[in-house]
């Protein structure tokens, strides 16, 4: 066994899906949740072995702890487990946003305890227990930002992660936080005002824009249905590079919107025979299939 004992503080998507992953790489895993409902449900389904009513019960004797809550809770939340961790266990989270993760939880971990903050790179629109499954993170990258913790604390998470079927990288949490306002969070921004924009449009009824909805809208309405509480927290924490990238997607935009106005069809080929090569790039990694599928797993 990797870990003997795993609590998983949070029993939404990415924890339900970890659950399910870890089964039989791990000993005991336990978990709590902020309401009775989602622990009643976690144990109905068997994601956990024992669920408790507080943070503080769930994380006692365990050697890996998981925080998998919105961002936006983790500094609380962390307050609340500090006193009560084993010496020597690994916390990690799996937060979206990493340097104000790191700002809100690493000054209430005690000395000798291991603070790994992680991303992993999937997820879905759903949210909730009943709503993870065991390979939602297979072929995804998971990214942590370990600073100076020691080497044997990562790579044994690294294993844990690596045995539910990921891919591990390690950055500094400036650089993920970068990355992720590029890959992630900007584009759900975007998909999420072109949804507010449709919705807004009076020539075009709301009948029209879900019966022909297809592939690219489509795709935009599914990412706009993600969590509000989760992607309100996003923002408010990856402010800096998420307004850094939106103010080069307008200045893109309007140079595209220039070439559409003074007919310049060399610049929109050129420009659309380079973003083709990005996707065509994204098919070879493997980060995803050219099968025209709508309702996969996206990186988050
Ligand atoms: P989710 O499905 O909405 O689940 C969130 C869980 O956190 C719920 O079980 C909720 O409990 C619990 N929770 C919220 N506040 C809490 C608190 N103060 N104390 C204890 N439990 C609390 O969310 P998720 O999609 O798994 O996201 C969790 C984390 O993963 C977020 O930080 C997010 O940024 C990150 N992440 C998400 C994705 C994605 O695609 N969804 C991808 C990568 C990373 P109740 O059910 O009782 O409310």
């Amino acid at each position: 066994m990797i870990y003997q004992k795993v609590a998983l503080i949070g029993l939404g998507l990415i924890a339900s899906s970890m659950a399910h992953a870890m089964r039989g790489h791990v000993g005991q895993i336990v978990g709590h949740a902020k309401s009775a409902e989602t622990r009643a449900t976690a144990l109905e389904i068997g994601l956990c072995d024992q669920v408790f009513a507080t943070a503080a019960e769930a994380v006692a004797g365990a050697d890996l702890v998981v925080l998998a809550v919105p961002v936006g809770a983790m500094g609380a939340l962390a307050a609340e487990i500090a006193p009560h961790l084993a010496p020597g266990c690994t916390v990690t989270d799996v937060g979206s946003v990493k340097q104000a993760v790191v700002a809100a939880v690493a000054p209430h971990l005690p000395e000798g305890v291991h603070f790994i903050p992680g991303h992993p790179m999937a997820g879905t629109e759903y949210s909730g227990p009943r709503s993870g499954f065991a390979t939602l993170f297979v072929n995804r990258w998971w990214l942590l930002t370990p600073g100076d913790t020691p080497r044997a604390a990562v790579d044994q998470l690294t294993l844990l992660l690596k045995a539910m079927g990921a891919k591990v990288n390690e950055m500094t949490p400036e650089h993920h936080d970068q990355v992720v306002a590029v890959v992630s969070h900007a584009p759900h921004l975007i998909a999420y005002t072109m949804v507010g924009v449709a919705d807004h449009l009076a020539q075009v009824s709301n009948s029209e824009v879900i019966e022909y909805s297809a592939s690219g809208f489509r795709d935009f309405t599914r990412i706009a249905a993600s969590d509000p509480t989760m992607w309100r927290d996003v923002f408010l924490t990856n402010k800096d590079a998420v307004l850094d990238i939106l103010g080069r997607f307008a200045e893109e935009l309007f140079v595209l919107q220039r070439a559409i106005r003074m007919g310049d069809g060399d610049h929109l080929f050129d420009y659309f025979t380079r973003t083709r090569a990005i996707r065509r790039g994204i098919i070879e990694a493997g980060q995803d299939t050219a099968a025209p599928d709508f309702g996969r797993a996206v990186s988050k």
